[in-house]
């Protein structure tokens, strides 16, 4: 995306959306890519959150504040730490056609701001900018939030992507080369079960979601809410969609049994 602007002529500036869940990988490449377009004078900025009291606002602290994990139906995290700047500006996403499941309903413009169920039927999920899928058009208007977005590279596939990349020598995230096919927050739960690759490569971000699970469940019982979890780690495994049934042995509780 950055090339093809580069190359297009059209002035722009860079933004991007400090999520405090993405892997260190991604937060130092985002520096060294901005620092190198500073010195082309490209205006870059990462933009922070605050909760208004003089602290930041993070993954860590949105999740107790929001009494429930972030899921593939309430993505609040990205509406609260992506997606709340660009008011009254053309913003350019990189979502892909070719990252959904099937290809039906394209068209070239939309209105953002709706809800899947209104666009083709199929969900009353809320619709958002970073969202791939058939229903993701070329040009796409939010009234709600005075942005138009475009997205140029909508119909390129994977192995476009990567043939580009690569003819161009364009230097990529480091993390593509370690097996990831998809870098966005550690855990995202649009990342399905490739999360447990995630966090058996980064085990303190699941430290981190189960501690802020346990405060999750500290503010739920203080507001009197009901509770189906009994800890942070049992909250982490339901939000993980683990099968394993409670109480369940493992090959670890018997090391004699490990050749
Ligand atoms: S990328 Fe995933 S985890 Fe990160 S803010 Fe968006 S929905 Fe949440």
């Amino acid at each position: 995306m950055l090339e093809l602007f580069k190359r297009s002529g059209v002035p722009f500036e860079v933004h991007n959306s400090h999520t405090t869940a993405d892997a260190p990988q991604t937060v130092y490449h985002i520096r060294k890519v901005f620092r190198e377009l500073e010195l082309q004078g490209i205006k870059c900025d990462i933009d922070y959150h605050s909760l208004g009291n003089g602290k930041r606002l993070t993954m860590w602290n949105l999740i107790p504040g929001k009494l429930m994990p972030p899921t593939r139906i309430a993505r609040y995290c990205c509406s609260v730490l992506k997606e709340t700047g660009g008011a009254n500006r053309m913003i350019s996403t990189g979502v892909r056609w070719d990252e959904s499941n099937s290809r039906a309903n394209r068209q070239a413009y939309e209105v953002l701001g709706r809800t899947k169920k209104d666009a083709i039927g199929i969900t009353d999920e809320k619709m958002l900018l970073t969202d791939n899928g058939d229903i993701r058009k070329l040009f796409e208007q939010c009234q709600l939030k005075a942005k138009t977005v475009v997205n140029p590279i909508i119909d390129w596939r994977y192995s476009d992507i990567w043939e580009f990349l690569k003819a161009e020598k364009i230097k990529t995230n480091v993390l593509y080369e370690c097996g990831y096919r998809r870098v966005g927050c550690i855990g995202c739960p649009m990342a399905y079960k490739a999360r447990w690759k995630e966090f058996a490569d980064f085990p303190k971000y699941k430290e981190a979601y189960i501690r802020s699970f346990d405060r999750m469940l500290e503010v739920r019982r203080a507001k009197g809410k009901g509770n189906q979890w009994k800890n942070g780690h049992d909250v982490f495994l339901w939000w993980m969609e683990d099968d394993n049934v409670e109480g369940q042995m493992s090959f670890e509780d018997f090391p004699e049994l490990v050749m």
